[in-house]
């Protein structure tokens, strides 16, 4: 079986490098990448999961083979007997071995530590969810040395679960989870649309003012049903994306609205709360899209999409330093490609 090496340090990941055309790896092999020592820890992960590709989108039915995708596949005599039969050569099988580095590694003929984020740009895409999760298993563990209860040092009882050595808390890697929403609107001077009126999920009808959409009238609801699907009026989508920039935004470029889901909270609950807390914004139609993992520490993504109701944009200053109405023609700087955020905004410009 192959043993793929996540060895991180400090956010960089050591990569293994294919030769000169920028390409790179995770190193594979029985023992280590380079020298470890007596008190680091490696962490194996049994099966490697099927990863498919985060470009994919959440429904298609293009995925690479995974459970629920066979299990719908026409009956056939022929048909791949597992899920990992349809899985591409290049995807790493084997073990996951998890290590946390002392120091980062240099000079070593072959081997490049890299920034998570931009290990992005040349692993593969099942590469790259290994070396996020590697990362967040590090993160869990480096934040996870004593109980909560009782303050005693925790031990790992399983490869991802500890347990207080005095009170026996049992402890499993948590997750930070947070929503992102793509806000769509048509632009009709001087008036604001309101596609999709009277479909809100959980709401009952809105009461149905005059559509501004010119020559349009009201939308029908089941035009919204679609999941991730802005409503579409008359086979037109949307012409504007409310964009923003928060202060800590690294780079020129304007993002989605996003922010953590509170206790107590819906993921609706929370979209329409921080599209309304950030922006001064009403919307409506909120319709589930994708998630991603985010290790940056232990984050998961979970994106929507939804229709502009009303309100003129007021910006929670503590938070963005920016924020408007753009048309695809004049966007500003957008996310990376490793981002939901990117994938939203690229699945509404294909929509023109
Ligand atoms: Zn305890």
């Amino acid at each position: 079986m192959n043993k793929v090496w996540a060895c991180l340090c400090a956010g960089d990941i050591l990569l293994r490098r294919e030769g000169a055309d920028g390409a790179f790896s995770l190193p594979v092999g029985e023992e280590p990448p380079v020298p470890l020592r007596p008190w680091n820890r490696v962490t194996t992960l049994a099966t490697l999961p099927a990863v498919p590709s985060p470009a994919t989108p959440a429904f298609s039915a293009t995925a690479p083979a995974t459970p629920a995708f066979s299990a719908t596949a026409p009956a056939s005599a022929t048909a791949p007997a597992s899920a990992t039969a349809a899985v591409p050569d290049s995807s790493p099988s084997g073990s996951l071995q998890v290590v946390r580095l002392d120091r980062p590694v240099t000079g070593v003929e072959g081997f490049e530590m890299m920034n998570l984020r931009a290990s992005f740009d040349v692993l593969s895409a099942e590469e790259y969810a290994l070396a996020g999760k590697a990362a967040e298993l590090i993160y869990w563990d480096q934040n996870s040395k004593f109980c909560g209860c009782c303050g005693a040092p925790m031990k790992f009882e399983t490869e991802i679960s500890k347990r207080c050595t005095n009170c026996g808390k049992e402890l499993w890697p948590q997750l930070a989870t947070a929503v992102i929403v793509r806000v769509t609107r048509y632009s009709v001077p001087g008036k604001s649309s309101v596609p999709g009126q009277g479909s809100v999920p959980g709401q009952g009808s809105v009461p149905s003012s005059k559509s501004c959409v010119p020559g349009q009238g009201s939308v029908p609801s089941s035009k919204s049903s679609e999941p991730g699907r802005d409503s579409v009026l008359g086979g037109l989508s949307p012409e504007e994306v409310l964009l923003v920039r928060a202060h800590n935004f690294r780079g020129p470029h304007y993002g989605l609205v996003a922010g953590f889901v509170e206790t107590g909270e819906t993921l609706e609950e929370a979209v329409r709360r921080e599209v309304r807390e950030e922006t001064g914004i009403e919307i409506a139609n909120i319709r589930y899209f994708g998630s991603q993992p985010w290790p940056y520490p232990c984050g998961l993504m979970v994106g929507f999409t939804a229709d502009y109701v009303s309100g003129d944009i007021r910006l929670q200053r503590s938070e963005l330093s920016a924020g408007d109405w753009f048309t695809r023609d004049q966007l500003p700087p957008i996310p990376g490609k490793a981002s939901i955020a990117r994938r939203l905004i690229d699945d509404w410009l294909e929509q023109r």
